[in-house]
């Protein structure tokens, strides 16, 4: 497969397109009939342990729920490999990161799947009422829960008017070493952070690409010349719950 890893990989013909004309200088790569890989700079570069978060950044998502299919949940899948999480039925230690809902119009009757994570609001209610501060927001925009201050109040939990938390009620085990997740402790997507540092887009945005869907995208919402911003300068885009002015970091297009 030439030199084009999955991270690099996105189909999308529209968005192809749309670079072509930006002549953004963009790769593709046909594996068979209709099914073409397109490679563009990826999003991030690797951090050295010792360097500061980059404020001026502000990584986000964009999903594309046109593209999102209602039998699909690889995203979910690719998340819960990922990081460690289950939901299989027990409640003492099921989580759920990212969870897929549908949405339907009693008029038309059309309905729409899309996942749902946590919005990485720029103003998270969650980091407001942390008594703690264990729930905060780095300095890129990401809002994580440092679980060796949470002290398992569940006040972010009721706090987040996307329902994007889980608390964790008994020991885990096998736990991902760079997930680290525990008893008595509230876990949200990360916006995979360790993916992140080292410059790689998070899982779901890979395994969605990979498996020929490309409804998700990952970028630096603060950089102009970045694809993520490029499309939400060129389409309408929507936040969840736009009316509460958290300013979410996880933007919908065709929503
Ligand atoms: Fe916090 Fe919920 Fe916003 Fe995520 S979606 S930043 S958990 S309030
Ligand atoms: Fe899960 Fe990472 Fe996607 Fe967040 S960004 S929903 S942690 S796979």
């Amino acid at each position: 497969m030439s030199n084009i890893s999955l991270k690099e990989a996105y189909i999308d013909k529209a968005r192809r397109d749309f670079l072509k004309k930006a002549g953004a200088g963009v790769t593709t790569l046909t594996l068979a009939a209709g099914v073409t890989l397109m490679a563009y700079p990826v999003p991030a570069a690797a951090r050295k342990p010792e360097e500061a978060v980059n404020p001026a950044q502000r990584w986000g998502l964009l999903i594309d729920v046109s593209k999102c299919k209602e039998d699909c949940n690889v995203c979910v899948t690719a998340c819960s490999n990922e990081n460690g999480w289950k939901m299989d039925g027990n409640p003492a230690v099921d989580a759920q990161w990212i969870r897929k809902l549908k949405i339907r119009n009693p008029k038309s009757g059309f309905e729409q799947t899309f996942p749902v994570m946590c919005q990485h609001c720029a103003k998270p209610p969650c980091v407001d009422v942390c008594p703690t501060g264990a729930s905060f927001i780095r300095a890129d925009g990401i809002v994580l829960v440092d679980k060796h201050t949470c002290i398992g109040c569940r006040y972010c939990m009721m706090a987040c008017p996307y329902k994007a938390r889980s608390f964790i009620n008994e020991p885990l085990e096998d736990q991902k070493p760079w997930a680290p997740r525990g008893k008595g402790t509230v876990e949200s997507c990360t916006l995979c952070v360790h993916r992140v540092d080292r410059g790689d887009i998070p899982a779901c945005v890979e395994k969605c690409a990979s498996d020929g869907y490309g409804a998700l995208m990952f970028g630096d919402l603060n950089d102009a010349d970045s694809e993520i911003s490029k499309t939400i300068a060129t389409y309408a885009t929507k936040q969840i719950r736009a009316d509460l002015g958290l300013d979410t970091g996880v933007r919908y297009q065709n929503l």
